[in-house]
């Protein structure tokens, strides 16, 4: 009552969404650390129909295991739920497209995919302590900036965030200060970071962390439950205010409003903003123009996708933190060279090569990590696409990367052709005819050609070896 139809919409799945959550993170106390993150973490909310909320599960083996083993407590955890009432849970194998591309899957209307699901699994937590704990998200104990490693990809983002949390007064020309990359590559890290940094040496100082998607719930409840001045009170009266995962705002226009007025009543006070996104804020879609422009006024930062060495030094800290794993250098060098997509996935693929060892109770070798992995693996696998491998080589060679479809013999332009023909049957699983496809319309018996030529030349040119060596390390970093 008194909620316009359309919100009502925006928020079934919400809610939905919102008591998964809470019963993901019961699930994560009842079974503990390990087996929560092998088995149970993977479980996402995807989505209801009328009669069943659709839960995904990475495989089918896994599906198996949590069917056998856990679905009985699951099932109790759910029933507990007020809004579970008439939901049955549906355990779907995930589909394919959003496991393999996560990054590139829009915010698809109020489904939780992986994108903010780990951000948000705590935020909805039960047992509020005071308003701020209420309104805001949790911190992570784990996300400080003593546990974040600093490579290239990401100095800049940490140097911005470090600036922030260590001026006590606000950074000039840097409100807000906004963040943003793929999923996974460590903005809510250096969010509750830079909270715990304030919170520990500013303590007078209010900070409130939250996903924009908790501030759009907790709008929509404040005008449910005629809150609405307290709602804006209380935004309007923090010193920094923190939202992560802005693009989730997208498209839905009263939330979006509210976060404008709140935006410039805090900008107007001279209180902090950080905020973070999925990309830069003038790509950001569905978002209006003057919040686009907003967003932008201070600095923005953006955290690269990883490098193959930052890759090495994560895990080696993550090793460090782990106080009894005993794990070859050969397999974390073969994770870091692998598992390429995010932070994310390569941190849960060494839990899930940790936690396989404890339960089968065997040393880890670089066979069992790749039988425990083979679905991530196969994923990280299929990331590079030919386009991505004609840029790369045009960039590399001096070309532009039309000539990678053009007919131009000459040696200058049709040597990197090959190249990146070469590369594109090394790296993605496209048929040559396809391949040739893919470069303007060539034969199939030209890739072939190419391919060949290519091996030729590794195997007498040690110049060029090196080259391609090189080549194939940027494409999977
Ligand atoms: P995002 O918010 O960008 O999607 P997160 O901040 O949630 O990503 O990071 C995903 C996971 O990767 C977290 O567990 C985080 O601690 C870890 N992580 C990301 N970047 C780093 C880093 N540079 N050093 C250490 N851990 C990192
Ligand atoms: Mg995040």
């Amino acid at each position: 009552m008194g909620l316009p139809q359309y919100l009502q919409n925006e928020t079934m799945d919400d809610l939905l969404a919102a008591a998964w959550q809470r019963v993901s993170n019961k699930l994560s106390i009842r079974f503990g650390d390990a087996v929560f993150r092998s088995w149970l973490k993977p479980l996402l909310f995807a989505g209801s129909a009328a009669s069943n909320i659709k839960i995904s599960v990475p495989t089918r083996f896994m599906r198996e295991w949590i069917n056998k083993n856990y679905i009985d407590d699951i099932r109790t955890l759910w029933e507990a739920e007020a809004v579970s009432e008439g939901y049955a849970i549906e355990l779907v194998i995930a589909d394919s497209t959003v496991n393999k591309e996560p990054i590139a899957q829009p915010q698809q209307g109020n489904i939780i995919t992986a994108q903010n699901w780990q951000a948000d699994q705590a935020t909805l937590e039960a047992a509020p302590l005071d308003i701020d704990v209420q309104m805001g998200a949790p911190l992570d104990p784990r996300y400080t900036f003593e546990n974040f490693v600093v490579g290239k990809p990401n100095e800049l983002a940490h140097a911005a965030a470090r600036r922030v949390a260590e001026t006590s007064n606000i950074v000039q020309g840097c409100n807000p200060l906004f963040l943003y990359g793929g999923v996974g590559l460590g903005k809510t890290h250096l969010m509750n970071a830079i909270a715990w940094h304030i919170r520990k040496n500013s303590p007078e100082r209010r900070v409130l962390y939250l996903s924009a998607e908790k501030f759009m719930y907790q709008f929509i409840r404040a005008l449910r439950f005629k809150e609405a001045l307290a709602f804006k009170e209380h935004f309007r009266s923090v010193d920094v205010l923190m939202i992560d995962d802005v693009q989730f705002i997208s498209g839905k226009d009263s939330t979006q409003e509210e976060f404008f007025h709140t935006f410039n009543a805090l900008v107007d006070q001279n209180k902090q903003l950080v905020i973070t996104g999925d990309r830069s804020p003038s790509d950001l879609e569905g978002i209006e123009e003057r919040v686009r422009s907003r967003l932008g006024w201070g600095l923005v930062a953006d955290i690269h996708s990883t490098s193959y060495e930052l890759r090495l030094g994560i895990l080696q800290s993550k090793i460090e933190q782990m106080s009894n794993a005993s794990i070859p250098q050969k397999v974390v060098e073969f994770l870091a060279h692998k598992i390429t997509s995010n932070v994310r996935e390569l941190e849960g693929a060494l839990n899930r090569v940790v936690a396989h060892a404890t339960l089968v109770g065997r040393p880890i070798t670089l066979e069992t990590t790749q039988e425990v992995l083979h679905d991530l693996l196969r994923a990280n696998d299929r990331r590079i696409s030919i386009e991505d491998i004609q840029k790369q080589v045009a960039s590399h060679y001096n070309v532009k990367v039309s000539d990678m479809h053009s007919a131009r013999r000459a040696r200058q332009v049709a040597r990197p052709r090959q190249v990146a023909m070469y590369l594109s049957k090394k790296f993605t699983s496209k048929s040559l005819p396809e391949i040739g496809r893919r470069f303007g319309g060539k034969d199939h018996t030209t890739v072939m050609h190419a391919v060949k030529k290519v091996e030729e030349l590794i195997s007498t040119d040690h110049e060029f070896s090196q080259d391609l060596e090189m080549l194939s390390r940027l494409l999977q970093s």
